[in-house]
C-alpha cells in the first residue's frame, strides 16, 4: 500500500530533478502512471496518492480497469500500445489520448469511431527515432503523409509526438526528437505534448524537452 505512494513521490522527486538540471518547471512534465499488467489495486493506490494519468496497452485489459474504476471519473486514460485495426472502435470509444498512432488506416478509423463523442481523440503520432526494424512508429521522413492526412480527421485533435527510443540510446536521438517536434509545433499549434521517457531513460527525455513521461516499473514494480 504505502510502496506506490512511495514510488509515485520518488519519480516526482526525479523528475524534478530533471527539471531542475535542464532549467525547466517541474510543472512542465505530466506523469502518466503506465499500469498495464498491473491489477486495478495497484491503480487505485495510485489514484489515493493523487495519479490521474493512466496509460495502457492491451485494450480488453484496459477496458476491464476503466469499468472497474467508472466512478473515479476525473481519471484520464491513455492507450499507448500497438494498435490493431479492429480494436480502433474501442479505443476511440473509452480513451481520450492515444499515443501510438503510426498508420493512416488506424487514424481514420479512430476519427470514425469518435464521432459520436463529443470531445475530440487526444493523439500523439508514434515516431520510429531509432529506425528500429521491429518497432512500431513512421520514420521521420513518412511524419509529412500521416499529417496531411490527418488534417481532414475533424474528429483527431493532433496533441504531438512519441518515441520509444532503443534501450540505452544515445541523447542524439532524444534531441531529434525534440527538433523534429519544436519543427512541426509551428505548422501544427494544437501540437504541446512531447511523449518520451520511461522508467529507465527519464533524465535523457526531460533535457531533451519531454511534455509527458511514461512510467511504469518505477511506479507499480517489475512486470513478469
Ligand atoms: C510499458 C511501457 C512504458 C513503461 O515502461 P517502464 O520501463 O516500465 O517505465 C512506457 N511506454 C510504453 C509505450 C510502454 O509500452
Amino acid at each position: 500500500m504505502i510502496a506506490i505512494k512511495d514510488n509515485i513521490a520518488q519519480v516526482k522527486l526525479q523528475i524534478s530533478s530533471a527539471c531542475q538540471h535542464a532549467h525547466r518547471k517541474p510543472d512542465e512534465v505530466t506523469l502518466l502512471a503506465v499500469s498495464k499488467t498491473k491489477p486495478v489495486e495497484m491503480l487505485e493506490q495510485a489514484y489515493q496518492a493523487g495519479q490521474r494519468n493512466f496509460g495502457e496497452s492491451y485494450v480488453q485489459e484496459a477496458i476491464d480497469k476503466i469499468t472497474a474504476l467508472q466512478n473515479k471519473s476525473d481519471i484520464t486514460w491513455h492507450f499507448i500500445g500497438p494498435i490493431q485495426t479492429n480494436k480502433t472502435k474501442l479505443i476511440a470509444n473509452h480513451f481520450s489520448w492515444v499515443h501510438s498512432i503510426d498508420r493512416i488506416k488506424v487514424a481514420k478509423r479512430l476519427n470514425e469511431h469518435r464521432s459520436n463523442q463529443d470531445t475530440p481523440l487526444n493523439i500523439c503520432l508514434q515516431v520510429n527515432i531509432s529506425g528500429e526494424i521491429t518497432k512500431s512508429g513512421v520514420l521521420p521522413q513518412e511524419l509529412p503523409a500521416l499529417l496531411e492526412a490527418i488534417e481532414t480527421c475533424e474528429n483527431l485533435c493532433l496533441r504531438g509526438l512519441m518515441a520509444i527510443p532503443e534501450k540505452n540510446a544515445s541523447a542524439a536521438s532524444f534531441i531529434q526528437m525534440q527538433q523534429l517536434f519544436l519543427t512541426l509545433k509551428t505548422r501544427y499549434p494544437t501540437m504541446d505534448t512531447l511523449s518520451m521517457g520511461m522508467s529507465a531513460d527519464m533524465q535523457h527525455a526531460i533535457n531533451a524537452g519531454s511534455t509527458l513521461v511514461r512510467i511504469g516499473s518505477a511506479i507499480f514494480g517489475a512486470r513478469n
